[in-house]
This record gives C-alpha cells, sequence and structure tokens, in this order.
C-alpha cells in the first residue's frame, strides 16, 4: 500500500499544493483514504495528518470510509425535485435495500444526496462512478439497479444515446445536452480558434489589450460584476516572480449550467481569453479549476489543451512573441460550492480546505502561492476574444448603457424550453419567459439562491426603509412590472441562472426550505453567522409554516438577515436571501401562516412542552395548578 501511495505522491513531485489531485488519484485507486494513507502522506508531503484529513473531510466526493463498488450521487436541487426527485430516491433506496447517506453492507451499493450538478435542464440527475445519469426516473433507477446486481460495468448500463455536440466527442461520450436554444456573440460556431493569440497580438502592446478590454467596460460574468480589464490592470501592476491566470469553472450556483456548454462547445474560446488575459497581465501560469461534477470532460478539455499547444498558442514564445511563455493546467475540484469563491477556490488549488480568505490581501496582490492572481469567470474569458476580434466599439453597442455584451442564461423549472440562451443586456423577464416557453408563472428566481426571487406581486404596500437595506430595485414596483425588469447591472444583475416556478408550487415548502437546505449544507462554518444563522432562520420559517408563528417572526427573519452580512464571503452574505427576498416579494404567504398577525403565539403549549421534557428525561411533571 505504501509503495502505491508513495508512487502517487511521486507523480505529482511530492508538492504539497497537488493534494487534490494526489487524493483524487488515491480514491481512483482504492475509492477513499484510510488511514494508513493518510500518514503516508503526511510524512511525504510534510504536513500533519491533520492537514491532510481536514482537506479530505471538506469535500463532498472525498471519503475517509470505505466507498462502494457503485457510488450514487443524485443531485437534490430544486429543479430535481420539482422534476420527480423524491420518487427516483425512493425507487433506489427500494431497489438497492438501503437508506441515502449509507452504504449496503456488502458493500455494493452507496448512495449520496449531492447538491447542484449543473444538469437543472435534464434532471433528476446522479453521477455514478463518475458517469453522469440525467433524465431518471424510478423505471430508468430500476434497471439501472439490475445492471449493477449483475456486475455490470457502469458505462454499459447508460440508458440515452451520447448527447448533442461535443457530448458525443469520443473522449466524453455523456447522455448531456447542451440545448442551446438561443446563439449569439459567444455561443457562434463561426470563429476561428486562436487567431486573436496568433495574428493579432503582435501588433498590440499588452497596455493596449487592457485598454481594449476597459473600453469594453465587460464586467465580470460570474455575478459580481467587477471590470475586467481594470482587474488586469491591477494585476499586471503588481510585482511577482510568477503572475497567475486562473479560470474559475466551478459553477456551483443551483441553476447554472451555462459554462458547462461553453466548455462543451467552445473551449478553444475560454482557453484563448486566457491566453489574452497572460499576454495583457504578464502571467505564465494559467490554470482551470473544473468542479469535479464535470469530471466526464476532462480528457476532452486537455485534449483540446494539447491542440492548443501544437497551434503554438500556448507553451514558448505564443504567436511567433518573444518570451509570450504561458501554459494551462486544470485542477479538479472535489465538490464544494463555495470554492466558487475566488479565494477559497485558490486555498483548494493549494491542496486546502475550500476556506476564503480573509481580504485584504486580493488575490491580484497575493493569490495562488502568494503569486499575483487573476480570477474570471468562463464566460468573461471567452467575451474577451470577442472584443480584441471586433474592438470595443462593437461590444458596447450592444446591451445597455450601463451592461455591455451579452449574457448567457442557464434558464431551468417550470418553462418548456430549459436551456442556455445568450440575450443581450437590458432583455426583460417577460422576454426570457417568452422564449423559454414559459405559461402560468408565480416567480423567477433570478440568479440562484443566493439571488432574488421575483413574482407579480404589487410590493407598494412594503416598508420599504426596511426591506430595502439589502436589496434596491429601481423605482417603484406595480404589479406585473416585476416582469418587464430588465437583466442588467443597474436593475436585475444576474450570474445567469433562472430558474421558473409556476403557480402551482409550494413556494415556501418547496422553494425557499430547499434553497436553505442548499446553504446550510455548504457553509464551510468558519463564521458564526454563516454557520448558525440559516438554520435558526429555517427553523423559524418552519415555526411560521407550522401555523405556529406570529408577526414579530417575520420581523425576526428579516433583522437576522441584516446580521448574516457581517459573513466573511459572498455564501454567508447571501444566505439569507431566499427567505429576504421571499418576505419581500411574497410577503403574504407568510402572513397567510401566522396567527391573526398577532405578537405573541397564543398557541404556545407550556405543560405540553413540559410534559414532553420530563418523559424524555424520565421525571414526574408537576404543575402549579395541578
Ligand atoms: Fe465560510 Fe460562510 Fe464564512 Fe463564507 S460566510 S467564510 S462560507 S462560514
Amino acid at each position: 500500500m505504501k509503495e502505491k501511495v508513495v508512487e502517487i505522491i511521486s507523480k505529482y513531485n511530492g508538492d504539497r499544493s497537488r493534494l487534490m489531485d494526489i487524493l483524487l488519484d488515491i480514491h481512483d485507486w482504492q475509492g477513499y483514504v484510510d488511514d494508513a494513507s493518510v500518514d503516508v502522506l503526511a510524512s511525504e508531503l510534510g504536513i500533519s495528518a491533520a492537514e491532510v484529513n481536514e482537506t479530505i473531510s471538506f469535500y463532498h466526493f472525498f471519503s475517509n470510509k470505505p466507498r462502494a463498488k457503485y457510488n450514487i450521487y443524485l443531485n437534490d436541487s430544486i429543479t430535481a425535485c420539482m422534476r420527480g426527485r423524491a420518487q427516483v430516491e425512493q425507487a433506489f433506496e427500494n431497489e438497492c435495500g438501503i437508506k441515502f447517506g449509507t452504504v449496503s453492507a456488502d458493500g455494493v451499493f452507496g448512495l449520496y444526496d449531492t447538491s447542484c450538478q449543473g444538469m437543472n435542464d435534464q434532471g433528476p440527475a446522479a453521477i455514478i462512478n463518475d458517469l453522469v445519469f440525467t433524465n431518471l426516473t424510478p423505471y430508468r433507477v430500476k434497471a439501472l439497479v439490475d445492471g449493477m446486481k449483475e456486475g455490470k460495468e457502469i458505462k454499459d448500463l447508460v440508458y440515452e444515446a451520447n448527447g448533442d455536440g461535443n457530448n458525443a466527442d469520443p473522449d466524453m461520450q455523456v447522455m448531456v445536452q447542451n440545448h442551446i436554444r438561443k446563439g449569439g456573440m459567444l455561443l457562434d460556431k463561426n470563429f476561428e480558434p486562436y487567431a486573436v493569440v496568433n495574428n493579432m497580438l503582435k501588433d498590440k502592446s499588452p497596455e493596449d489589450v487592457i485598454q481594449i478590454v476597459q473600453d469594453s467596460n465587460l464586467r465580470g460574468r460570474g455575478g459580481a460584476g467587477f471590470p475586467t480589464g481594470l482587474k488586469w490592470r491591477f494585476g499586471r501592476r503588481v510585482e511577482g516572480e510568477h503572475r497567475v491566470i486562473i479560470c474559475n469553472a466551478d459553477e456551483g450556483e443551483p441553476g447554472t449550467f451555462k459554462d458547462r456548454v461553453m466548455l462543451t462547445e467552445f473551449p478553444e474560446l475560454v482557453f484563448e481569453g486566457m491566453a489574452i488575459a497572460a499576454y495583457a497581465t504578464g502571467a505564465d501560469i494559467g490554470l482551470v479549476y473544473l468542479r469535479y461534477e464535470y469530471r466526464y470532460m476532462l480528457d476532452f478539455l486537455n485534449r483540446k489543451l494539447q491542440e492548443m499547444r501544437d497551434a503554438n498558442a500556448l507553451g514558448k514564445d505564443i504567436g511567433g512573441i518573444k518570451d509570450f511563455n504561458f501554459d494551462i493546467r486544470i485542477q479538479l475540484g472535489a465538490g464544494a460550492y463555495v470554492c466558487g469563491e475566488e479565494s477559497a477556490l485558490i486555498e483548494s488549488l493549494e491542496g486546502k480546505r475550500g476556506e476564503p480568505r480573509d481580504k485584504p490581501p486580493f488575490p491580484v496582490e497575493k493569490g495562488y502561492l502568494d503569486y499575483p492572481t487573476i480570477v474570471n469567470n468562463v464566460e468573461t474569458l471567452a467575451a474577451t476574444v470577442k472584443i480584441l476580434q471586433n474592438g470595443s466599439e462593437w461590444f458596447t453597442s450592444f446591451g445597455t448603457k450601463d451592461s455591455h455584451g451579452t449574457k448567457l442564461l442557464s434558464v431551468s423549472g417550470d418553462c418548456r424550453f430549459p436551456g442556455i440562451y445568450e440575450v443581450e443586456w437590458g432583455t426583460s423577464i417577460r422576454e426570457v419567459l417568452q422564449m423559454c416557453g414559459a405559461e402560468n408563472v408565480q416567480a423567477i428566481q433570478v440568479g440562484g439562491p443566493s439571488g432574488v426571487l421575483i413574482g407579480t406581486r404589487d410590493i407598494d404596500h412594503l416598508n420599504k426603509t426596511e426591506l430595502m437595506n439589502w436589496y434596491k430595485p429601481s423605482g417603484m414596483m406595480t404589479a406585473e412590472k416585476f416582469f418587464d425588469r430588465k437583466l442588467s447591472y443597474s436593475d436585475l444583475p444576474t450570474g445567469g441562472s433562472m430558474i421558473i416556478f409556476n403557480k402551482d408550487r409550494n413556494l415556501l415548502e418547496e422553494v425557499v426550505m430547499n434553497f436553505m437546505d442548499f446553504f446550510i449544507e455548504e457553509s464551510c462554518g468558519s463564521c458564526s453567522t454563516c454557520r448558525s444563522l440559516p438554520q435558526i432562520m429555517k427553523e423559524k420559517l418552519e415555526k411560521i409554516l407550522s401555523g405556529a408563528g406570529v408577526r414579530q417572526d417575520i420581523d425576526d427573519l428579516l433583522s437576522w438577515g441584516k446580521v448574516i452580512k457581517v459573513s466573511r464571503c459572498g455564501l454567508g452574505q447571501t444566505a439569507a436571501n431566499p427567505i429576504l427576498s421571499s418576505i419581500l416579494n411574497f410577503r403574504h404567504l407568510y402572513e397567510e401562516h401566522i396567527q391573526a398577525m398577532t405578537d405573541y403565539d397564543n398557541t404556545f403549549d407550556m405543560e405540553g412542552l413540559v410534559k414532553a421534557s420530563c418523559d424524555f428525561v424520565g421525571r414526574k411533571p408537576v404543575f402549579h395548578n395541578s
């Protein structure tokens, strides 16, 4: 055993920062990381066993206990639930004879819940031994499990043909579908890969490139919206032995799957954007942080990188430009939503727990291995290629005054055509609903659980001073005008996730509860606010839904929603949004449940609770009047 672990470590030159890769290889070899392997890792890498264990324990897809022959990770995102996840879960449990969260006694089956797998347009989906199975039904589950009981290879149990486009590439061969419903400047096959890097950069200085991107007003497409040109300028200014470009391909926001499609169909565009960023900033190290759920793409993407090297668009003296040296490595994650936050992602890239860092210093000053580091989203990087090709004026001719270019939307939920839509900024919600065939719409979650839940209700009656502290829609909203809101940085900013709920959905019990569970599960636990308040707020919501809530409970939720904003990173700062945003736009649903708008709980059963607690500890209750 020791020899094998040492062999894996030496494959990565004993580099402690490659711990993620080393652990992934150990999982591939023996299914989990046992204590003996931990000891070898600690001594060979010069770190403590506790440091190894804390990395293992952080990620969903790592385990320090034996897993099964077939490990089934079933997605529990809201869209999966809307498409029959409960029946699929039941079918797995019945057929495998075990509950979720356990491994069968014979070690054949392991059932696990996971967060969004980036398959919201084709769920419920499961990852079984790294292969993606989409559109699951109880019938398909039975056939799958029967096949596993016969000991078949997992790839022989695939029940649908390969998906469209590159999903059918020999290096992928998955049943995943792209579902590209509307293309635009990015989703356009009519482009010549690496033309900018090989033909255009030699006539431009790095400063020229930064200025063009700055003039385009391109803002980060991951959700934060930071100006890309400015980020590149900051990164170039900081001194460092090396500089680093990171492509954040860890899209984990439930409802988001656009980066999956970009990487499947347009990887050349994304990688070329990284090379442009490297030229502009003087970076020589490129890293793609690819979420584990997209592991099926790894061979395909590595092949594309090799093709890029062969075309002299990566490597040494790229595009014939002397000393323009840059290469890209893909680092797999291991399942942690918080790693979408750039400093958490960097920690993970260094082989540690994906816990966000305190800022400052920001990654542009001190990032990966303390080098100046620029982290850009998949879509942002792809857009820079088009900007360099066509100019900043061309780019600013798309969109609105403050939001230029296009946006990729991942649309899912209650609509006829879920999938990817590339729209200009300034497109209204109503237009998106028409495009995707959504009817009878009650609400839309824009930007995933950390975004906002909007609907058609008139909110003019609400106490805006209090509610708007955390969220400021532009102007007064009236009924129906909600759907006329436009996707833009000044009105409705979004990282691209849009989940549609029709009028048959129970927004509080189905949707908000699911989102709160998500944040509770994904908190890294560093901040007491993020660690505890989502759970407390969820329990308060449960109290309201049980009919025991009072008006004060809604006020408590609003005030706790402000407290949680002090959390260190975006996860905690937005973890109350499902509740806050539903109170803002669907307050009537809360008020329907509370007790005649009273301020005290008139159903509180003191005697019942005292009796229950006495029963629990084996005492005889004594009441004052008994
Ligand atoms: Fe971790 Fe939450 Fe704090 Fe972010 S806000 S650092 S996820 S505990």
